[in-house]
């Protein structure tokens, strides 16, 4: 490793060691399982809204095996206002993939990892790293961010991985499986705390003297502005409050009683029929609705495409439903 990127894992892993968040999915004795859980949750949703989830997550289901005994819609109901509600979906399958095919644990390696539903290159390398204490190049919004500033010079990272970011990730990522996890979760974390996206505090940034970006004077992002999300008024909200109706009930609820939850019965219409489409709600005989009733003993495509996969672009936006 050049000894500059040396001289930057050594700064960051030392900030680290002093500045870390006492966060529970990082606590010594956390499971492999309660670091996928957090990933998932992460995906979108800021640290702190995430924390009282997880927690009760964890509570109710320890281990892949007894939320693998649960239906899906009691996934989707403890998934509560957390926002993209099909994630409960994909952590459900990925729980019965779990059991099915790897004995009931989450499996070590990244292969088997990307095998899961809705895991991705960045959650695969995350539960290596985090879960396993395994080497692995975990690239997420903080970590790109820091590594495009530091060693590039640029503002902002690109809406997607580059192989060259890969390329420098791997260059970066010190000898030695539990330095290299260490490595990866101190400079996320200088990422979500310091290198911020819209203000870095470069004045208490450890690694300031060696940064590119701020040595060439802090230049502006290239390109156009990424468009915030709109939220209110669209189909995603639509979807939240009829999904709120569902986990209120434990039966079907009639359809009546969703038509309350938003004036326009078009756009109602298509809100409700993608939460069908996308296996968040069940239509039934008689116009009736309810949450999604897959349960263990009812099998689960473990690989299907509807689970969706993870975008790496888009950790950590705003939440909806
Ligand atoms: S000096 Fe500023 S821009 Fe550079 S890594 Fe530190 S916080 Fe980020």
């Amino acid at each position: 490793m050049p000894e500059r990127a040396e001289r930057v894992v050594a700064e960051v892993l030392g900030w680290y060691a002093g500045h870390q968040r006492d966060l529970p999915w990082r606590s010594a004795d956390r499971t492999p399982w309660g670091v996928l859980v957090s990933e998932v949750m992460l995906q979108q949703t800021p640290v702190d809204r995430v924390v009282p989830y997880w927690t009760s997550w964890l509570q109710r289901w320890p281990t892949p095996r007894r939320l693998a005994g649960s239906t899906t819609a009691d996934a989707v109901r403890a998934w509560g206002r957390l926002g993209y509600p099909r994630r409960a979906l994909r952590l459900h399958a990925a729980a019965l993939a779990c059991v099915e095919r790897f004995g009931g644990a989450v499996p070590s390696s990244y292969e088997d990892l990307r095998t899961l539903p809705g895991v991705g290159d960045y959650t695969a390398a995350a539960v290596v790293a985090f879960g396993f204490g395994g080497a692995a190049v975990v690239l997420d919004t903080n970590v790109r961010r820091v590594l495009a500033r530091v060693f590039v010079g640029r503002a902002l990272p690109g809406p997607s991985v580059t192989v060259a970011e890969r390329v420098l990730g791997a260059a970066v990522l010190p000898v030695g499986p539990r330095v290299a996890a260490t490595w990866s979760v101190a400079v996320m974390e200088l990422g979500a705390l310091v290198c911020t996206a819209r203000s870095p505090d470069c004045g208490g940034c450890p690694i300031a003297p060696d940064c590119r970006w701020l040595a060439a004077g802090s230049p502006p992002a290239q390109g156009p502005a990424r468009p915030t999300q709109r939220f209110t008024g669209t189909d995603r909200q639509v979807r939240g409050l009829l999904l709120a109706v569902l986990r209120e009930d434990d039966a079907a609820v009639p359809s009546h009683r969703l038509d309350t939850v938003w004036p326009d019965p078009v756009q109602r219409d298509r809100a409700l029929a993608t939460l069908v489409a996308d296996g968040l709600a069940e239509a039934l005989p008689g116009g009736t609705y309810q949450l999604p009733q897959r349960g263990s003993r009812h099998r689960v495509s473990t690989v299907g495409p509807s689970y969706g996969n993870e975008n790496l672009s888009t950790r950590r936006k705003p939440t909806d439903s």
